[in-house]
């Protein structure tokens, strides 16, 4: 048996093991073996944690200029790039990414810590003329205190940082809870928070194995915000224990985002736009297009050269930069993914490719699966979180719409076409948080992300993203 790697959680600035002593061991889904021991914290370790950033809060922390923080959160973008081969190793190692798209990431993930470094120094309040001459009104912004992060396992590192890094800039400290499945990078991550400058307590990572350990966190007496990615599901009850403490939450939830392609579309550029949108990270991504409405005229076209690019790319070693696709990330996961594939065979999908798993390769590989499919059938209705793309089509431009908008989420979506007044009109048509036209999943850190409806409460990313970190204070000074 191989020797696996030790984590340590931080708590207080410290590297430390849960307090019960347990750990819980981390499965590799390529090679399906264990490859790191990782604390399995609880409750007491979650108190200890919320209790050594509240007492970084009421310390120096909250008090800094915001160029102070700014010069922190530089030093911890240029970390993260400096550090880029070991996080992308670790989040490799527990969830089948590819090694070369997650040193990609990496890389860009700087770029949202100097983004919010940048936003650190324009935190200001405003004076309000006073309703009589005897006054004078300013208002002054004041970090809401200490925010506990929840994080899912598809992307720990990425979704931990749209937390983090607007978290930092306006003065919180924070405890960041990463999930059960995939929670080395995170950990990994933690190490540099001591080089960048950041004092002890501000920022903390706790893991454990149990559901308790992010109830408790969501919990706690002295969260003041919660900032949460995960499925719907999850994120309701989130919510509702954010809400009997009236604490605020911010939510980024599932989807199930259309790609909506008329016949004047350019289709090998939809085609690739639809490969990317669903494919990319083998189909686990919050964004991922997995439901092509498509015009009648260009269905079998469409489909045809979908399946043709989805049977060329390359399963495999994601640490291989010959791969294009990696494993599903956990065996659950992967039963789940094959569970919608029979319900979309009884329901009487046709499959243009894949429809099962790849079991040449072991690991948990699941064909990239390109299916045609009524609007009505379970598969086109719910998140599947692998490498699926539903299909079926429309004939006019209300049908598109209605179709696109026939769901409970609203995270993401596209328009494929060349006709300029059409693909305005309908980008500005479908509930969605983010629209991309003739494009699919761009994102920067200074662009506002997040969903409508069941995906979600306000937005991460962009200007406004600082505001649920702030308290607006009101002075009245009488003169
Ligand atoms: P999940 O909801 O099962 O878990 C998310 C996190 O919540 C984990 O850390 C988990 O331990 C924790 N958790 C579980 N129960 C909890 C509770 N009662 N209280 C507090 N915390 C609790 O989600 P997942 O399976 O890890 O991630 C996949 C889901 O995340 C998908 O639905 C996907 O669409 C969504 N997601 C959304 C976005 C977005 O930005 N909208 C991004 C990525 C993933």
């Amino acid at each position: 048996m191989s020797i696996l790697e030790q984590f340590r959680m931080l708590i207080g600035g410290k590297p430390v093991d849960a307090l019960s002593g347990k750990t819980f061991e981390s499965q590799n889904p390529y090679t399906g073996e264990s490859w790191a021991r990782i604390p399995d914290g609880t409750a007491a370790d979650v108190n200890a944690a919320v209790a050594a950033a509240k007492a970084a809060f009421d310390g120096e922390w909250s008090r800094m200029t915001g160029f102070a923080r700014a010069a922190c959160l530089r030093r911890l973008g240029d970390l993260v790039t400096a550090n880029a081969e070991r996080l992308a190793r670790l989040e490799v190692n527990d969830n089948g990414k590819l090694h070369r798209e997650m040193v990609g990431q990496l890389n860009s993930l700087s770029t949202w810590f100097h983004y919010y470094a940048g936003l650190a120094t324009t935190i200001e309040g405003r004076q309000i003329p006073a309703p009589n001459p005897d006054y004078l009104v300013y208002t002054q912004r004041d970090p809401v205190g200490v925010v506990a992060a929840i994080t899912p396992w598809n992307s720990p590192l990425l979704l931990m940082t749209w937390k983090l890094a607007p978290a930092l800039a306006a003065g919180c400290t924070i405890v960041i809870k990463p999930s059960e499945h995939a929670p080395a990078s995170t950990l990994g991550f933690a190490e540099l928070i001591e080089q960048a400058g950041i004092p002890a307590g501000v920022v903390n990572v706790v893991t454990g194995l149990s559901r308790e350990v992010g109830e408790h966190l969501a919990s706690h007496p002295d969260i003041a915000k919660v900032a949460f990615t995960g499925s719907t599901a999850t994120g309701r009850a989130v919510a509702r224990a954010a809400a009997d403490r009236l604490v605020p939450a911010t939510l980024e939830l599932g989807g199930k985002s259309p790609q909506v392609v008329f016949p004047d579309a350019d289709l090998k550029a939809a085609a690739n736009g639809l490969v990317a949108g669903v494919f990319a990270a083998t189909g686990q991504t919050c964004m991922a297009g997995s439901r092509l409405i498509c015009h009648a005229d260009v269905h079998d076209e469409l489909t045809r050269l979908v399946a043709e690019r989805a049977a060329q790319i390359k399963l495999g070693d994601p640490n291989d930069p010959a791969t294009e696709m990696g494993p599903v990330a956990n065996a659950a996961q992967y039963e789940k993914v094959l569970g919608y594939l029979d319900q979309a065979r009884a329901e009487g999908a046709t499959v243009a490719y894949g429809g099962a798993a790849e079991d040449a390769l072991g690991g948990y590989f699941v064909k990239p699966t390109v299916l045609t499919v009524k609007p009505t059938d379970t598969v086109f209705r719910e998140e599947v979180f692998g490498p699926v793309l539903s299909a079926v089509t429309f004939t006019d431009e209300d049908e598109a719409i209605r179709l696109a908008n026939d769901t409970p989420y609203g995270l993401a979506g596209a328009v494929w076409t060349k006709d300029v007044h059409r693909a305005h009109r309908v980008a500005g048509k479908i509930r969605a948080g983010s629209v991309w036209i003739n494009a699919y999943r761009v994102v920067a850190p200074n662009v506002p992300f997040g969903g409508y409806k069941s995906s979600g409460l306000g937005r991460e990313n962009g200007i406004d993203s600082l505001d649920p970190y702030l308290e607006n204070k009101s002075v009245w000074v009488e003169l």
